[in-house]
């Protein structure tokens, strides 16, 4: 492991961040550890850090990094991150770069709301704070799409994917650390079969 991965698998540890039982994943997947990211991004100043590591892991590996302008990420998990990479960026390049984001309406579409708008005049960079599926991912980049912004790459605190090519996105993809995590579908969930109780993350008192 490098340092920036380090950092990163210690500070959620040291939150207590890494949860381990039996969780039901936004994607529908089963788990046995989920991350809840956001009671470490809950500290500003953590926020800030992990955005300057993962700043510089683009800026280290994509030439075009000066050409980003917007920052857009989904709701809520992506919204922290993505305006403190954001902040990174213009204060890196002495530009002003918006950070926005998506949420899904009513019947479960992602969209832009808000007044927020994107246009082909946009080079966009996708934050996450967790990659698992790719799914959030595929639906904020077809909110992109449908209006004519130019995507440059994705990007995520933790990529916990079972397999980076299975995301099947043509963008260049960065992230700080990449975690192995066992998904179950449902059907053959082995924690389903023990009777553990699935817990949905975010639906119970202190999570
Ligand atoms: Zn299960």
């Amino acid at each position: 492991m490098d340092t920036k991965e380090n950092y990163v698998i210690e500070i959620l540890k040291t939150h207590n961040a890494i949860l381990e039982g039996h969780f039901l994943l936004s994607s529908g997947l089963h788990s046995d550890k989920y991350i809840q990211c956001a009671l470490v991004l809950q500290y500003p100043e953590i926020a800030e850090r992990i955005a300057e590591l993962l700043f510089e892991e683009i800026r280290n590996n994509f030439s075009m990094w000066e050409d980003i302008n917007l920052v857009i990420s989904p709701a809520l998990g992506g919204i922290i991150i993505g305006q403190e990479v954001a902040r990174v960026i213009g204060r890196n390049n002495n530009k002003k770069i918006r950070a926005i984001f998506t949420e899904r309406t009513d019947d479960g579409k992602m969209t832009l709301r808000r007044g927020f708008d994107i246009t082909y005049s946009d080079n966009i960079l996708i934050v996450e704070d967790v990659v698992t599926t790719g799914r959030s991912t595929q639906e904020v980049i077809d909110v992109v799409k449908e209006r004519n912004g130019n995507i440059l790459a994705l990007s995520s605190i933790i990529n916990r994917t079972e397999n980076e090519n299975d995301l099947n996105f043509k963008y260049p993809y960065f992230y700080l650390m990449k975690l192995k995590i066992n998904n179950y579908d449902p059907k053959i969930c082995p924690l389903c079969k023990q009777g553990i109780k699935l817990v949905k993350p975010g639906s119970r008192k202190n999570f």
